[in-house]
C-alpha cells in the first residue's frame, strides 16, 4: 500500500462525526436505561436483533455507547466494537465468550497483573487453563498449543516489560490452528492497528491513553460484526449477561477526549523518546521501544503506524527495590509526576510494578520474565519542558546513588 493510501487511525477518528439532535457538534447524550416503541412488533424484532437503529435497553447498547464504539472501531479498522465499564470488563467477557469448560488458552507471560490473575487464578474454577509463554518466541507459542486451545492472548506492547508481540507471526499461528488471536492494545493506541496484521479481537482499557484524563475507567472490544453481536446476544452473550456496561455520560465524555488522542500520543511519544535517549546516554538502564537497544525495536518499527512515535511508556531499572522507592518518592517531591498506578495521564505516573500492578505474578515467575524489584514503569506525561524534567530525573538518580553503584 502506498503511503498516501495507508490506513491512518487518526484520520479515521476525525472522519467519524455525530451530531446532536439540535445540530450540536457533539451528539446528544442518551440519558435513558430503557427505550419505548410505537409498535410491540418492533420491540420483539429488536429483541431478536432484526432492527437497525432501535434501542432496547442500555445494558445491550445505548446511543452514546454506540457512538463511542463506532469511533473506536474506525480507529482500530474493525467492523464493529462494544464499549465496557472497564478494561477488565472488556477482557473477561471476550475470554469467556471464546473459551468454556475444558478449554485451554495460550497467553503471553508478561501481561497486566489483573489479566494474569484472571487467567491464572480465576478461570481454573471453570476448568479453563492457561499456558503462559514468552510471546516473543513464536516457536514456544506454537509448541504450547493443545487440541483444546481456543485462543492466543497477548498485549501488543506488554505491561510492564514493554515486550513487543509479533502480531503477524501470532496471527499466522492462530490461523493455522484455527484459533483466535486476542490482543490488548492499551499501551499503543493509534501506534498499532493490530487488526490490519491479523488480530481477531482488539481490546483497550480506555482508562489509559484513550480517555487520558484519569477520571474514569472504561474498556472497548473491537472485532467483527459477528463476534460483537455474539457478545451482546441476549441468550448467551458474555457482555450482555455479565453486564459490565459503560454509563452513557461517561462514554459521551470519552468520545470527546478521543478527539485529542492523536496530538496527545504524539507528545507522549516525543517526551518519552527524549527522556529515553538522554538517560541511555547517561548510562541508565532504560528500556523504550524507540531505542535501537530495545530487543524488538525493528519489529516495532515494521509494525507501527509511523505518525505517532513509539509511545509514552518507558522502564528504568534502579537495581534494588529500596532505591526504586526512594527515587519515586523524590521524583514526586520534585513535581516530576505522581507515584501512582495507571498510565496515559498528562502528568508523568510511575510505580514499581513488581510490588504493584504486577504483584499478582508470583516472585519466581517475575524473576523468570526479568521483572526485577528495582524496575520502575513510567508513563511519560505531556510536559512542555521535557528538558527540565530530564534534569530533575538525572539529579534524582544521582541523589539515590544510582551512578555511584554503577561505578563500583
Ligand atoms: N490492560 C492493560 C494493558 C492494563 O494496563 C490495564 C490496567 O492497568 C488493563 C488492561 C485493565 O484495565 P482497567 O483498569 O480499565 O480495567
Amino acid at each position: 500500500m502506498d503511503k498516501k493510501n495507508k490506513f491512518n487511525p487518526a484520520q479515521a477518528i476525525q472522519d467519524v462525526q455525530f451530531f446532536g439532535e439540535f445540530g450540536g457538534v457533539n451528539p446528544s447524550i442518551s440519558d435513558s436505561a430503557t427505550y419505548t416503541f410505537l409498535k410491540a412488533k418492533t420491540m420483539l424484532d429488536t429483541f431478536e436483533g432484526n432492527t437497525d437503529g432501535c434501542y432496547l435497553y442500555s445494558r445491550h447498547t445505548s446511543p452514546s455507547n454506540h457512538y463511542l464504539a463506532l469511533a473506536l472501531s474506525q480507529m482500530e479498522n474493525t467492523e464493529s466494537a462494544n464499549v465496557a465499564a472497564s478494561g477488565m470488563g472488556a477482557i473477561t467477557p471476550v475470554i469467556l465468550q471464546l473459551a468454556g469448560a475444558g478449554d485451554h488458552i495460550v497467553s503471553a507471560r508478561t501481561i497486566y497483573g489483573g489479566t494474569y490473575a484472571f487467567l491464572k487464578n480465576y478461570l481454573p474454577k471453570f476448568n479453563i487453563n492457561t499456558s503462559f509463554v514468552d510471546i516473543t518466541d513464536l516457536e514456544k507459542v506454537e509448541a504450547a498449543i493443545q487440541p483444546n486451545t481456543k485462543l492466543i492472548y497477548a498485549e501488543v506492547l506488554s505491561n510492564p516489560l514493554l515486550e513487543v508481540a509479533d502480531i503477524e507471526g501470532l496471527s499466522r499461528i492462530a490461523k493455522k490452528h484455527n484459533i483466535k488471536l486476542v490482543v490488548d492494545n492499551t499501551f499503543t493506541p493509534l501506534i498499532f492497528t493490530p487488526a490490519n496484521s491479523g488480530a481477531d479481537v482488539v481490546i483497550h482499557s480506555l482508562t489509559k491513553f484513550i480517555n487520558g484524563m484519569n477520571d474514569t475507567v472504561g474498556g472497548v472490544i473491537c472485532s467483527t460484526n459477528e463476534f460483537i453481536n455474539d457478545l451482546k446476544n441476549v441468550n448467551d452473550g458474555s457482555s450482555m449477561l455479565l453486564g459490565p456496561v459503560m454509563d452513557s455520560l461517561r462514554s459521551a465524555q470519552i468520545l470527546k477526549n478521543l478527539r485529542t488522542l492523536p496530538i496527545r500520543m504524539l507528545k507522549h511519544s516525543q517526551n518519552a523518546q527524549y527522556l529515553a535517549e538522554q538517560l541511555e546516554k547517561d548510562g541508565v538502564k532504560v528500556k523504550y521501544p524507540g531505542l535501537a537497544s530495545h530487543p524488538q525495536h525493528e519489529l516495532f518499527t515494521r509494525m507501527m503506524n509511523p505518525e505517532f512515535g513509539y509511545g509514552g511508556m518507558i522502564t528504568l531499572d534502579l537495581q534494588t527495590g529500596e532505591k526504586a522507592t526512594r527515587f519515586m518518592e523524590k521524583l514526586q517531591e520534585k513535581g516530576v509526576g505522581y507515584l501512582a498506578v495507571s498510565l496515559g495521564f498528562y502528568k508523568t505516573l510511575f510505580n514499581a510494578p513488581g510490588k504493584g500492578t504486577s504483584s499478582e505474578v508470583p516472585p519466581e515467575e517475575q524473576e523468570a520474565m526479568g521483572l526485577s524489584e528495582g524496575l520502575i514503569r513510567m508513563s511519560v506525561g505531556l510536559d512542555f519542558d521535557i528538558e527540565k524534567t530530564y534534569q530533575k530525573i538525572k539529579q534524582t538518580l544521582q541523589e539515590v546513588g544510582y551512578f555511584d553503584k554503577q561505578m563500583i
